[in-house]
This record gives structure tokens, C-alpha cells and sequence, in this order.
């Protein structure tokens, strides 16, 4: 991703970093040290995964794709409330050993169990946590949530970081996201929220009607903030999202929201389209014509197991080509490598196979036969052959 693809290409890494990369012939008479063969393959930088809650993971196949949104809510909140802290724990596991199968070395994963994050075993790709954040109906905030959401706030030692996601406006109050929006800025952490991903919810907040305003009315929701804006002009006319967020989803957009989004003030957010779980899901066709066209910074994310079978981000760029042909393989590979990296303000040390940047990188065998390498890519359908983290190797 940083140039044109090197035939017989060589990289050199000492302890996390790319020191040089470029010929193979040129690099081993450069450096004497030890060289590893990778065979007959392609060497690209690690993928990241825009969008993920893994500790859904033990979910794949116990729900139905669905045209009724507020049916699947009610079916994952069942869901979640049979599960313990230990299936919580496992579902990570599984939800992190299919990334690294898949190629994935970063994922920005939503937590909405942060009491089992203290017992958790460091992740062994770079892991950004961001809490989720709901205030529909007061959750019950036992000592062990507490002691878990602290750890977002506190210097960490795993690879990644921490940042805050109130979960989406028509579950989480304005005055929930002002007060993320304040943390976010005090602590600089990383922003993220669900932003009009389904009709229902778009319905819901510009006519103040439909299945999930009758469904959110129901369970005490005030409904005052309905009836007036779509949900993106909601939160962003009230000052209730930062200008560099990362918005999930964005699939109901209308003509009043791309016109604020044509305004400069909101030049720097990132956009991350989650392909499967959209179609999954049934919503409308996510705006990416209308989105790139205004130079947004847009990502691939693969959401959970609750609205998808995979997090497998070849998958997902295969979708997308589908669904949208006017998108290069070139650029598909762009939205889960350079694009997430920018997102999270590491432009300059993520996403790419370059000196100086953080040493992820992942293998898959060369077939070849394709108009291009990048459509090579994201043709690939099994596991990873082999995978770097942070100057790692390991399977
Ligand atoms: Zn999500």
C-alpha cells in the first residue's frame, strides 16, 4: 500500500518497525542478518477490521437475516442476557483467533461487557476497545463493570488502545453524548457511534413514527428529540458528535445531510460500511458514490456473528466490489488497510509495508492468473499463511 506492488520484494524489521523494504537482491546484500523465505505468495500489510463487537461472537447463526430491526434488537438483547461473564470471555476468544485466520492484526472492537475485560488475556492483534455506551435503560452497574470501564481511562499495556462509542442515538441521550464527546476530548480518546443504519431508525427520528419509535416508545424512551431531523442531523446540529468520529454504518442519508456533510467543518470524519451485516439486515444501499465523491476517509468493518457468519474482511471487500463496481480492488484494499489506519490517527505508522511504520504483516499464496494483484486479493477465500504483529511472526 505504499507504491506499486514489488516483484521478489524483501522487507527488514527490527523489534516492531519496518527499517527497509524494497528488492530482495539489493536488501540481502545490504543486511547480512538473517533472511526468511515466504515462498511463492503475497506479502501485504496486516488488514484492520473497522468494526466489530467480539464479544458477540458466540452468536453466528442464532439469529435470522431480517427485515424487522427492532425484532433483531430484541433477539440479541434475549441473546445477551443468557449469557455469562465466562461465554462472554470465550465468544473474545473466538472472535479473535477467526480474525487472525482471516489476516486481521488490528480490529476496533465495541465492548458492551467491561467487566470481563480485567480477566481477559491481552489480544494478540493490535485491539482498539471502545466502550459502549447505552443509557436507554439504566444498566446495573456492579463493582466488576466499573473496575473494567476504569481500564478505557488508565495508560494500557496491550497493543492498541481505548476509546468511547455511545452506542447509537436512539439508545443512547443527548446528554450521554455530550458527556462521551467532553471524555473523548479530556482523555483523547477515539469516538465512534451507530449512525442511520436502518430506516426504522432514520423513520424514527425525521416522522417520528414507525416500528422502532413504537418499539423504543414502548420501553419509556423519550421521544421528544423525534420527529424533526434525520438521525445524522440530529447529533450533529446539536453539537453531539466530534468532528474526526468514526460513524457506523450512514446508510440512510438525505439530500440535508449531504449537503451539512458538504461543509468543511466535517471534512475529517471517517465512515466505516459494514457490507454483510447491511445486507443481512436489509438496509438500503450504503450512499458510497455519494460519500466518496466528498473525499470522505471510508472503512470496511465487519460488525458481529449477530448480523453476519464471518469477520472475515476478504468477504467483505468481495461484497463491496459487487455491490459497488465502480470501486477498484486497489481502493477496497485501501478501506481495510491505509483508510482504518488514518481513522485512528496513525496514518503515519499503520496500514502500510513502509520504513519506519509498526511491523504488521500478513501472507497469502500467489495464484496469479488475475487482472491485477489487488483483484488477486480480494479473491482469496482461506486463511492467512502467515502473519506478523508487531515485528511477531507466528501462525
Ligand atoms: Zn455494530
Amino acid at each position: 500500500m505504499d507504491g506499486e506492488p514489488l516483484e521478489n520484494g524483501a522487507f527488514v524489521v527490527n523489534q516492531n518497525h519496518f527499517v527497509d523494504a524494497g528488492p530482495a537482491s539489493q536488501l540481502s546484500e545490504k543486511y547480512p542478518g538473517e533472511f526468511v523465505d515466504l515462498g511463492e505468495c503475497i506479502v501485504l500489510p496486516g488488514l484492520i477490521n473497522a468494526h466489530c463487537h467480539l464479544d458477540y461472537s458466540s452468536f453466528r447463526g442464532s439469529i435470522l437475516p431480517s427485515r424487522n430491526f427492532p425484532q433483531w434488537i430484541s433477539r440479541i438483547n434475549a441473546l445477551k442476557r443468557s449469557l455469562s461473564d465466562d461465554d462472554y470471555l470465550k465468544a473474545m476468544d473466538l472472535g479473535f483467533a477467526e480474525l487472525r485466520r482471516s489476516g486481521v492484526t488490528s480490529v476496533f472492537d465495541i465492548v458492551a461487557t467491561p467487566q470481563i475485560l480485567p480477566r481477559l488475556a491481552p489480544p494478540r492483534i493490535r485491539t482498539w476497545f471502545f466502550l459502549e455506551l447505552i443509557d436507554i435503560r439504566p444498566r446495573p452497574w456492579i463493582d466488576e463493570s466499573a473496575f473494567g470501564s476504569w481500564l478505557f481511562f488508565e495508560p494500557n499495556h496491550w497493543l492498541g488502545g481505548f476509546g468511547l462509542s455511545p452506542h447509537a442515538p436512539y439508545t443512547a441521550s443527548a446528554e450521554l453524548y455530550s458527556q462521551a464527546l467532553a471524555a473523548a476530548h479530556n482523555f483523547k480518546l477515539p469516538f465512534t457511534t451507530h449512525l442511520s443504519e436502518s430506516a426504522s431508525e432514520y423513520e424514527m427520528f425525521a416522522d417520528g413514527k414507525g416500528d422502532l419509535f413504537d418499539f423504543l416508545s414502548k420501553m419509556g424512551r423519550p421521544m421528544s428529540d423525534c420527529g424533526r431531523f434525520s438521525p445524522f442531523r440530529r447529533l450533529a446540529l446539536s453539537g453531539l458528535l466530534p468532528k474526526d468520529a468514526l460513524l457506523v454504518h450512514m446508510n440512510e442519508l438525505d439530500e440535508a445531510d449531504l449537503n451539512l456533510l458538504d461543509q468543511d467543518e466535517w471534512r475529517s470524519l471517517s465512515i466505516v460500511h459494514c457490507p454483510k451485516s447491511s445486507r443481512f439486515l436489509h438496509h438500503r444501499p450504503f450512499p458510497m458514490q455519494a460519500l466518496r465523491e466528498r473525499g470522505f476517509n471510508i472503512c470496511l468493518g465487519t460488525d458481529s456473528l449477530a448480523s453476519n457468519d464471518s469477520l472475515n474482511l476478504f468477504s467483505e471487500m468481495r461484497m463491496a466490489a459487487r455491490n459497488h463496481g465502480f470501486v477498484s480492488a486497489k481502493e477496497l484494499l485501501e478501506m481495510v488497510t491505509v483508510k482504518p489506519a488514518h481513522a485512528i490517527g496513525l496514518e503515519q505508522s499503520l496500514g502500510k509495508i513502509r520504513p519506519g511504520y509498526l511491523a504488521d504483516a500478513i501472507s497469502i499464496p500467489f495464484r496469479g492468473g488475475y487482472r491485477s494483484i489487488y483483484e488477486e486479493i480480494i479473491d482469496y477465500r482461506n486463511d492467512v499463511l502467515w502473519m506478523m504483529v508487531d515485528g511477531k511472526a507466528g501462525a
